[in-house]
This record gives C-alpha cells, sequence and structure tokens, in this order.
C-alpha cells in the first residue's frame, strides 16, 4: 500500500460539526443552539416578563400594608387587588409559554444530536467499535445527550427569568432602603470558595458517574446478546454479581456527584440566614423608632423572601453545568474523532471490468494494536476465477478480505485489483465490486425482503425470489406465513444459522458484484443443504473472480487454485493435488481439517 506521503488522501470530512477545532461552547452554539435562536429569544422574553413580576408583586406589598391595612383606605382594596391577580395571570402565562418553549428546545437539540452522532459514528473505522462497545456507545448516544441536554433550561432559565428577576427585586429592596440590602447580602462572598471546590468536585464525580453509566450499558449489551451463553454455563449468578456491582458503582458515583450539586444551594441558603437575621436586627429597630413603615419592612423582606429562590436557581447554574459539561464533553469527543480509512482526495476509476481484474496482495502487512495479522503476504487471485484460502484458525485468512474490502488498512505492502490500489479508489467505488458472505451472515431486525435487499437499488420481488430460489430458501419462504415480509428478530434470531446464511447468500446474489468472497460461507450448513447451497454459489462464482475461505474439502477441491497461509504469511499456491503431493503444511492441514476428507 501506499504511504499516506505518496497518495494524497482526503481530509476527513468533518461530520462533528466543527467539534474538532472549536471549543465546547462554541461548537454547542453553532452546531445546535444558534438554529433554535428564535425559539431561544422567546423564550427569553417570556422569563423575563415572569422575572419581572417578581419585582412587581414585593412592590406591591408596601401599598397593601401601608394604604389598606394601616390606612385603611378601602377604594385601594380594589386596585391593589386587581393588580395582584394581573401580576399571577401574567406570570403564569408566561411560565407556560417558556417552559413549552424550552422543552421544544431540549427536545430538539437531544434529537439532533443523536441523529449528529450515528451519521458521524457511522463514518467512523471498524478498528473504533472494537475498541468502543456497543454499550458504551449505546449510552454515549441515547445517556449522554439526555443528561446533557437538561442543562439548557438550567441556564436559559437563570439568564432569562432569575437575573431578571434579581435585578427587579434588587432594585426594589434598594429603593426601600440601601443599607438594609447591603446587610442582608454582606455574608455573598464568603460563598465563591466553597462554591468553586463544590464545582470541581461536581465535575469529577459527574464524569465518573457518566463512566460508570456506560459501564452498565454494556454488561446490560453482553448480558441480553449472550443470554444463551450465560444459561447454557448457568453463570446467571456470577452475571447478576457482576451487574450489581456495577450498579453499586454508578450508585456511588452518581450520589457523590448529586450531593455535590445540591451543596451548591445550600451554601447561599447559609448565607440568606446570615443576611436575614442581619435585616431583622438592624431594620426592626429602625421600625420601632418610627424611621421605616410597616409597609416598607413587609416589602423589603418580601423581596429578600422572594429573592433567594432565584439566587438559589442562578448558584445552581453553576453545579448543573459541570455535571452537563462531563456529558458534553464525551459527546463532543465522538465527534472529535476521525476516521483514518479514506477515499484519496482524486480518486482513480475502479476497473472497467472488475470481473475481469485479477486480485493482487504483494507484502502485505496488517497489524491489529501490536500483533502482525498479516505478515507479508502475496499471492493472485485471478480474474474469473475461484482461489481458496486454507489454513489454521488464526493464521490471517479473514484479514485478507478485511484488508482486501478496507474494513483495515495495511501498515506495509499493496493490494491491487485490476492493477488499481485499493486505496487509491473511492471507499463506494471500492466496496462495490464485492459481495462478502461470511460465517457469522448478520442480519437486522427488519424483514426478510429487507434483509435480502439492503441496500441494492431498483430490486423487484421476482429477483428476490430467484435469488431465494438458488439460495435453497423457496422452502422455507413458502413455510414463512408472512412470507417475504417475515420479520428476521434482532439480530436475525427468529431464523436458524443454516438459514441465515443462505439469506446472506440470497443477498449476495441479488447484489450482483463482480467478485465474490466467501468466509466459510456453507458452515453452518447441513449436509443436504450445503450441496443445494454449493450448487447456488457455482452459479454464483461463474463468471465472478471469487476468493473464498474454506474449511470442507469439496470446496477446496473444486477451487481453482489454493493458497496455503500460516501466521500472516502465504507458504504455499497450487491445486490440491500438486499441494498434497508437496506434503509439508497442506498435507498436514488436509489430515486434520477438512472435515469431508
Ligand atoms: P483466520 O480467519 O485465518 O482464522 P484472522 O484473520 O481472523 O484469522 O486473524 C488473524 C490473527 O489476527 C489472529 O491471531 C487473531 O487473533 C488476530 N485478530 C483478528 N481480528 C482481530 C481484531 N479485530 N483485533 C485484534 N486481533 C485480531
Ligand atoms: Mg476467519
Amino acid at each position: 500500500m501506499t504511504t499516506p506521503g505518496e497518495t494524497e488522501t482526503s481530509t476527513p470530512p468533518d461530520t462533528g460539526l466543527g467539534a474538532r477545532d472549536l471549543p465546547l461552547v462554541r461548537w454547542l452554539w453553532r452546531a445546535y443552539l444558534r438554529p433554535l435562536r428564535l425559539m431561544i429569544i422567546c423564550a427569553l422574553v417570556l422569563m423575563a416578563i415572569e422575572g419581572a413580576m417578581l419585582g412587581a408583586i414585593s412592590y406591591i406589598v408596601q401599598p397593601m400594608f401601608d394604604q389598606v391595612f394601616i390606612a385603611g383606605d378601602r377604594d385601594a382594596v380594589y386596585w391593589v387587588a386587581g393588580a395582584v391577580g394581573l401580576i399571577f395571570v401574567i406570570r403564569a402565562v408566561t411560565a407556560f409559554g417558556h417552559r413549552t418553549l424550552m422543552h421544544g428546545v431540549g427536545l430538539r437539540i437531544i434529537t439532533g444530536m443523536q441523529r449528529d452522532m450515528v451519521a458521524h459514528l457511522l463514518t467512523l473505522d471498524s478498528a473504533y467499535f472494537q475498541r468502543n462497545p456497543p454499550g458504551t456507545l449505546i449510552e454515549r448516544v441515547r445517556g449522554d445527550t439526555t443528561v446533557a441536554n437538561t442543562i439548557w433550561a438550567v441556564v436559559l432559565g437563570a439568564a432569562g427569568r432569575d437575573i431578571v428577576g434579581l435585578i427587579a427585586l434588587f432594585a426594589v429592596a434598594i429603593s426601600i432602603d440601601p443599607v438594609w440590602t447591603l446587610v442582608a447580602v454582606a455574608g455573598a462572598p464568603l460563598l465563591l470558595g466553597p462554591v468553586l471546590i463544590l464545582q470541581r468536585y461536581v465535575r469529577r464525580t459527574t464524569f465518573r458517574a457518566r463512566e460508570a453509566a456506560a459501564r452498565l450499558s454494556t454488561r446490560l449489551d453482553e448480558i441480553f446478546h449472550g443470554i444463551n451463553t450465560v444459561k447454557l454455563n448457568t453463570s446467571e449468578t456470577r452475571e447478576r454479581g457482576r451487574f450489581a456491582t456495577t450498579t453499586d458503582g454508578f450508585l456511588r458515583q452518581e450520589m457523590k456527584a448529586r450531593m455535590g450539586q445540591a451543596g451548591i444551594p445550600m451554601m447561599t441558603d447559609f448565607v440568606a440566614a446570615i443576611g436575614f437575621a442581619g435585616v431583622l436586627v438592624y431594620g426592626g429597630s429602625q421600625i420601632i423608632d418610627g424611621q421605616k413603615t410597616v409597609g416598607e419592612f413587609m416589602s423589603f423582606f418580601t423581596a429578600m423572601g422572594l429573592i433567594f429562590e432565584p439566587l438559589r436557581r442562578v448558584a445552581n447554574v453553576a453545579g448543573a453545568w459541570q455535571a452537563a459539561r462531563a456529558s458534553l464533553e464525551r459527546i463532543q469527543e465522538i465527534f472529535k474523532v476521525a476516521p483514518t480509512i479514506l477515499a484519496p482526495a482524486k480518486p482513480s476509476v475502479a476497473p472497467e471490468a472488475p470481473a475481469a481484474a485479477d486480485i493482487r496482495f504483494e507484502d502485505v502487512v496488517v497489524t491489529y494494536g501490536t500483533e502482525n495479522a498479516l505478515n507479508g503476504a502475496t499471492f493472485t487471485a485471478t480474474a474469473g476465477e475461484t482461489t481458496a484460502l486454507v489454513g489454521a484458525s488464526g493464521a490471517g485468512k479473514s484479514t485478507v478480505f478485511n484488508a482486501l474490502t478496507r474494513l483495515v488498512d495495511p501498515e506495509g505492502g499493496r493490494v491491487t485489483v485490476g492493477g488499481v490500489e485499493t486505496v487509491a479508489l473511492d471507499l463506494t467505488d471500492l466496496r462495490a465490486l464485492f459481495s462478502v458472505v461470511t460465517q457469522e451472515a448478520p442480519m437486522f431486525d427488519e424483514s426478510l425482503r429487507d434483509n435480502v435487499v439492503l441496500n441494492t437499488p431498483d430490486v423487484s420481488d421476482a429477483r428476490i425470489r430467484d435469488a431465494l430460489e438458488a439460495a435453497n430458501l423457496t422452502d422455507f419462504v413458502a413455510r414463512l406465513p408472512q412470507g417475504l415480509d417475515a420479520e428476521a428478530g434482532p439480530r436475525g434470531s427468529n431464523w436458524s444459522g443454516g438459514q441465515r446464511q443462505r439469506v446472506a447468500i440470497a443477498r449476495a446474489l441479488v447484489r450482483n458484484a463482480p467478485i465474490l468472497l466467501l468466509d466459510e460461507a456453507t458452515s453452518a450448513l447441513d449436509a443436504e443443504s450445503e450441496v443445494r447451497v454449493q450448487a447456488a454459489l457455482d452459479n454464483l462464482a461463474a463468471d465472478r473472480t471469487t476468493l473464498v475461505i474454506a474449511h470442507r474439502l469439496s470446496t477446496v477441491r473444486r477451487a481453482d487454485k489454493i493458497v496455503v497461509m500460516q501466521d500472516g504469511r502465504v507458504l504455499d499456491e497450487g491445486k490440491h493435488d500438486e499441494l498434497l503431493a508437496r506434503g509439508g503444511v497442506y498435507a498436514n492441514l488436509y489430515q486434520l481439517q477438512f472435515s469431508d476428507a
């Protein structure tokens, strides 16, 4: 293969919406908040109105006491009562409006993030998915987006409603007596140190709690996918124990995080206690002395009483932000990962008649982690012929397929199809060359029809039925009450291994690609099916270049060429009889491995 210095690979498309270059907050603003700015501004305006009503409530207390209760002015009752009623109606309506809007904003961000994450994850290398198990990724896509996005209501609520509320309430308080106000908030600077410490604590513990949540999802995924293995090995107790340990870990971290978050409003309450007591002592004596009216004091006290709720919420923003940030950073981290298996900036054209194109491996080295799976493999698969790869388990046969289809990229050497290097082709063009049928024959939780067609455009039911017929599935389909609409179940669990394998073969037939890669594709079939599927595969292979990884003598014998692999190298090639006559590795394999020998 060519090193990046030689072929100019394209820079990976940034499907992370700028996550790679932008700091967290600017990325969030650009990718998710800016498109919703109209909704957000409307919500902020409604919140500001609701916040201002707090000031109005405390303000109306003064005439209520001084004019109505103390002076006994009967006319004032009506306008004071009317004003109080109006204030509460405005509050109710604006609160309804901004809550609805903010739910809309939150949900749009969550679903948008989930869509974008899946779109981005789909571009990443297969190796990424080996390092990050499904449970972890599911938790990030589902859990982290949901946890993170509670923050917008908190932050915007604080910015819109609470800041305005605080300003209005302070205005009322200061207009009554600036000194009282000063006494009331004198303790606030004491908050700074403890709040900063708590914030760091919340951030750390939330991060660990999110990691613990990912471990929970991973355990669940493994239990549910491996349920039969668990039962057959009677390891239910072990799994239950492991899950309990994981939940314990999650509980501990989550509790710590929540406690830290709850600690911040507690601090504001301490300060409130000091302030209230101070004002009561200082202001109370002024009223006794007749310097201030009861109405003024009540109005001030109402303002102070109302101040602490928004103040607590504003103080809570810091903790909530730290908690959300742990999740948001984990989300951004995913968007920052770039795929390494890429098409070149200027792709070559695929061979015009790929079925007539030889496949060639030259000194190919493939490494998973530190171990070499291919160690300088060299061979040619001639166009239009069938080449069988044989070798002990772990010899690197499947890796040959992975390198050919670029699920992994080699560290060294060249892989060519019709003389064109695979790394020089567009990925779509490259993968269109192959139909791959593997031992696992993965199915999706869709109908039989959808599983056969997958991404092939314009496939008629007649063509599907032909493919099913050729894959020896006609009887099977006839027995399905819903026929082609029968559901496969999660990962194809409604069907047997052999049935899945034949569906995968039908899929390859419909796909009709020029090169056929079969990885032990008949291993899950019983002898009778195998004979018939083999006939179908022979038809399929007829005018195609076929690479087959086989462990059955019948398959190997029919091959035009056999490539013998060991430890990531090609040891020998030739026809069955030649190789057997030469003795050595192939003769050994023949005796040990070929099950129908
Ligand atoms: P074969 O198909 O001949 O049985 P493979 O090509 O699957 O062998 O594997 C070759 C070697 O690479 C083995 O030693 C295997 O353990 C290792 N290997 C295969 N896939 C991976 C992977 N995804 N991560 C790490 N090692 C792998
Ligand atoms: Mg294999």
